[in-house]
């Protein structure tokens, strides 16, 4: 989809659309391209029903500036020849109860595309401006709809990779995360108000019972983030997933394991184009961890050229996996190349696994179970506890603390790196207060926490912030 999205920018002058006139109108795809039984095309902005009015005939032949809000129409749209482009619904949306809080019409066209091309072309043509990636949903942030930490949301949505990735971004659209930190925010406003209070007014002393009602509010904030920030390791997980390299040496039966995970969970999220021939690799939800399977080559010593690149392509999937699980081969004795592997791992999260157990054991397990823990038997021919190996990530990402099933409040690394930011000034401003600095130090403390959690929220940011985040959106959303 991203794909597509960039290649759909690049048909326009990007730097054309970098401007944020919140006064334009906008259009643009809002569905994948490519064949489908339906396709829309969004509008937003002032002149929408204007735009609207000169490409739709409705059927009962109304005119859609008399549109009532949230009501679908049927008809056609028409080019000024009097060409019938499509057959079409209509559905309008008028301010201030849309998704941008602008005046929004979407057309359903049928997909494909030639027709929505068409369609959009001529909505372009008739006042509307293509909209930047993102931009539906920039204008329902700048138009005070949804706050920055749920517009972020919005595309954790949309690439979700696990259902429990997905239940995480729609609680924090619906404002999961932005309540706790609103209630924070609150309560350092009420600590500095009481401060500036005392610095204004210097010549009274300040009494003993506001600096310990300043104590308790600041204690409070900081166990509030505390509480969001313990969940933050597991929803990067969650969000990101974990990489696992599949290694061991030729024939143990690498490939088999792979498919074996894949037979076993059919929810497959994401199989991963552009695959080299010596790796394969699969995103696969593992008990709500998106955890991405790489099957590497198994080749050690390299004969030509070609081998070289994939062994060193399979060093550095090692170097960077969150975890390898390394395969032996049951039915054989323990090789040089296992022993080599064996080795190599040892400072790597590893979970050992001896495959082929169908057959006449001949491994010397004890040597494996003496260097790895914990140590799964299975067949991946027989599909034999393939569910041991599951558990066994499960518990690994967890450390058997979490389950899945805990809210998870925060998961976004820029939100987790700005949120420690305000943990740290709350710690200072306590800090300072414990060892009775002046009251402007903690107040600039806790000045400097707010600016943080602010930018969070969006309530203070920069137009290179708000481009790195809606940057990454599709057109159309
Ligand atoms: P890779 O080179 O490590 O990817 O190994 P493959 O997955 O291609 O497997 C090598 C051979 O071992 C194939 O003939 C598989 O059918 C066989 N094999 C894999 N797993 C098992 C198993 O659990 N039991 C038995 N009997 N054979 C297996």
């Amino acid at each position: 989809m991203r794909g597509l999205c960039l290649w759909w920018v690049q048909l326009e002058n990007y730097s054309d659309m970098r401007n944020l006139n919140l006064d334009d109108t906008i259009a643009a795809i809002a569905t994948g391209l490519g064949e489908a039984g339906i396709g829309i095309v969004r509008i937003s902005g002032k002149d929408a029903l204007a735009v609207a009015d000169k490409i739709f005939v409705a059927k009962g032949g109304k005119k859609p500036p008399v549109f009532k809000s949230y009501t679908v129409h049927y008809g056609w749209i028409t080019n000024g020849a009097a060409e019938i482009i499509d057959e079409v619904l209509l559905t309008v949306m008028c301010a201030p109860r849309s998704y941008t809080k602008e005046d929004v019409v979407e057309i359903s066209c049928h997909g494909g595309m030639i027709s929505i091309r068409r369609v959009l072309d001529l909505v372009l043509a008739n006042g509307a401006r293509l909209a930047r990636p993102g931009e539906f949903t920039q204008r329902a942030f700048l138009n005070g709809r949804i706050d920055l930490a749920q517009a972020e949301a919005v595309l954790d949505i949309i690439r979700a990779k696990s259902d429990i990735a997905l239940k995480i971004g729609m609680e924090q659209l619906r404002g999961a995360l932005s309540t706790r930190l609103n209630k924070i925010r609150k309560k350092l406003l009420g600590a500095l108000s009481i401060l500036e209070a005392n610095i204004d007014f210097p010549e009274e002393e300040i009494g003993a019972a506001n600096l310990e009602e300043t104590g308790e509010k600041l204690k409070e904030v900081n166990d509030a983030i505390k509480d969001i920030l313990d969940t933050a390791g597991h929803g990067r997980i969650l969000r990101e997933g974990i990489n696992a390299v599949i290694c061991g040496k030729p024939n143990a039966g690498k490939s088999s394991l792979l498919n074996a995970i894949l037979k076993q969970e059919r929810s497959i999220v994401t199989p991963i184009a552009g695959t080299t021939r010596d790796t394969i690799e699969e995103i696969i939800d593992i008990k709500g961890i998106p955890v991405r399977f790489v099957d590497t080559a198994g080749i050690l010593e390299p004969r030509d050229l070609i081998e070289k690149k994939a062994v060193q392509r399979s060093k550095k999937y090692i170097d960077s996996a969150d975890l390898v699980i390394l395969l032996f081969d049951a039915s054989k004795k323990l090789s040089p190349q296992d022993t080599l592997l064996m080795g190599r791992l040892k400072n790597k999260q590893t979970l050992a696994v001896i495959n082929k157990i169908d057959l006449e054991q001949k491994i010397e397990k004890q040597k494996i179970k003496q260097k790895f823990n914990p140590v799964i038997e299975i067949s991946a021919k027989k599909i034999k506890n393939i569910n041991l190996i599951e558990d066994a990530i499960a518990q690994l990402v967890y450390h058997g603390k979490v389950s899945p099933k805990e809210t998870v409040l925060v998961s976004n690394l820029r939100h987790i790196e700005a949120i420690g930011k305000t943990q740290e000034f709350v710690a200072g401003a306590l800090n300072s207060l414990d060892n009775k600095l002046s009251l402007e130090f903690i107040a600039q403390d806790i000045k400097d926490a707010l600016l943080y959690l602010d930018e969070v929220l969006g309530r203070h940011f920069s137009e290179d912030l708000l481009d790195r985040i809606f940057d990454d959106f599709c057109i159309g959303k």
